[in-house]
């Protein structure tokens, strides 16, 4: 298992002329189908990648289980792989300094994107939350190292692992708890965009913020005004946001915990912003179509539904699904009013979800004028020819 010590000799990987040709459109990753040979490669040993007649690829981090199997981490040998770890930490904070401003909560590490495959750090004020997501990044030494250089580099007060149960399955590595790797302080406040938030690595749904949305909730509250309905708000971000610039605010969601949290962050504002914003657990589809036979009117609505489209094969029945409640979104709101409608499914890419949007549009016999085409937060970058780094979808949107 992973945490054998590694090979003497770095194993050799030989991948398929389709495998190679991926890795020279500059995509990181390939499939298990396109192994010719994989050597005596371990689970999550770093490699050596070649084409099928040997010429050397790169550098990449190995998966005995996922269909990922290689994850490349440089197109050149690599010697020493702590280091790099250290150097590529290194790199993604600095790449954040001049791009992240008005928050103490932000993603410090994007797997892919900084070039650190399966490890997902995020900062909540003096907290780390961090997330491993492949048999490599999972080795005792890795993990150390990971740990180590985080702590050097950042002086957190804890770090805290989030497990995800079914990633740990699929990468076939030993069940581990959530908890707090480092450290004992378990939760904090931190401050986005000027608005408090509360986190806390022991309670609730332990996913801490969505932190991607960080800049579409700071556009959104500059369009925001009269009765606003934040649907799916989980903890608030967009309702906390939008309170400031209006009337009244409705956040609705279908988890008590995610409520029960949200209305803590309020009382976290009340002095800035004293609008009391009323909380409500329900299932949002059954609630918008009462919402929407009813008179009910908004001159806001926010939408950010989970993923519906986990692979591609639920796309239609996820395009369905946003068209539903982008339809009642529309038919809800009063001449005028403002749109914002989310997709984190990367699946939906952004013009099937602007599709969708313009069929909802003729449904509802509304006019849409896109005010902003927006996606995710710069700490979450794109990596442009690795589509699968983006994946948010913000469209914010005038309606008549
Ligand atoms: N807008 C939020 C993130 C939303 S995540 C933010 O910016 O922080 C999606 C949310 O949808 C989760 O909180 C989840 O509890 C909720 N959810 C999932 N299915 C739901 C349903 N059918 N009805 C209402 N809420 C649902």
């Amino acid at each position: 298992m992973p945490n054998q010590p590694a090979p003497a000799t770095v194993p050799i990987v030989k991948v398929s002329p389709r495998g190679a040709a991926r890795l020279k459109s500059g995509h990181v990753w390939v499939y298990r189908s396109d192994i010719v040979s994989s050597d005596s490669a371990l689970p999550g040993s770093v490699i050596r990648v070649t084409d099928h007649r040997g010429k050397p690829l790169g550098t990449a981090l190995y998966s005995s289980s996922s269909q990922i199997a290689i994850r490349m981490i440089s197109s050149e040998t690599i010697a020493d792989f702590t280091a790099l770890l250290g150097q590529r930490i290194a790199n993604a904070i600095a790449y954040r300094q001049p791009l992240v401003r008005d928050t103490e909560g932000y993603r410090v590490v994007f797997s892919e994107a900084d070039f650190l495959p399966g490890l997902i750090v995020d900062r909540y004020n003096d907290i780390l939350s961090l997330q491993i997501l492949t048999q490599a990044m999972d080795i005792d030494s890795v993990r150390l190292t990971v740990l180590a250089e985080l702590t050097a580099r950042l002086r957190p007060a804890s770090i805290m692992e989030r497990v995800d149960p079914r990633v740990r399955e699929l990468e076939t590595l030993p069940a581990r708890a959530s908890g707090l790797l480092q450290g004992e302080k378990s939760s904090t406040t931190f401050a986005m965009n000027g608005i408090q938030f509360r986190y806390d690595a022991l309670e609730g749904q332990k996913t801490g913020a969505f932190l991607d949305q960080r800049e579409n909730y700071s556009a959104s509250a500059q369009y925001a005004k009269g009765d606003a309905l934040d649907v799916f708000c989980y903890q608030g971000g967009f309702a906390l946001h939008l309170a400031p610039r209006c009337a009244h605010v409705t956040g609705i969601d279908s988890s008590r915990a995610a409520l029960e949290v949200a209305e803590q962050n309020a009382a976290l504002n009340r002095d800035e912003s004293p609008l009391e914003i009323e909380w409500i657990e329900a299932n949002a589809f059954d609630l918008l179509k009462d919402y929407s036979s009813s008179s009910r009117r908004y001159d806001t609505i926010v939408l950010d539904p989970p993923a519906f489209a986990k692979s591609k094969r639920d796309l239609d029945a996820a395009l369905r699904g946003y068209k539903e409640l982008n339809l009642r979104a529309l038919k809800m709101l009063r001449p005028g009013g403002i749109l914002i409608s989310c997709s984190c499914s990367y699946h939906v890419s952004q013009t099937n979800f602007l599709e969708m949007l313009a069929d909802a549009a003729l449904d509802a016999r509304r006019t849409l004028r896109l005010i902003e085409v927006r996606g995710q937060a710069k700490d979450h970058p794109v990596l442009l020819n690795v589509p699968e780094t983006a994946y948010l979808k913000c469209i914010i949107a005038h309606v008549s």
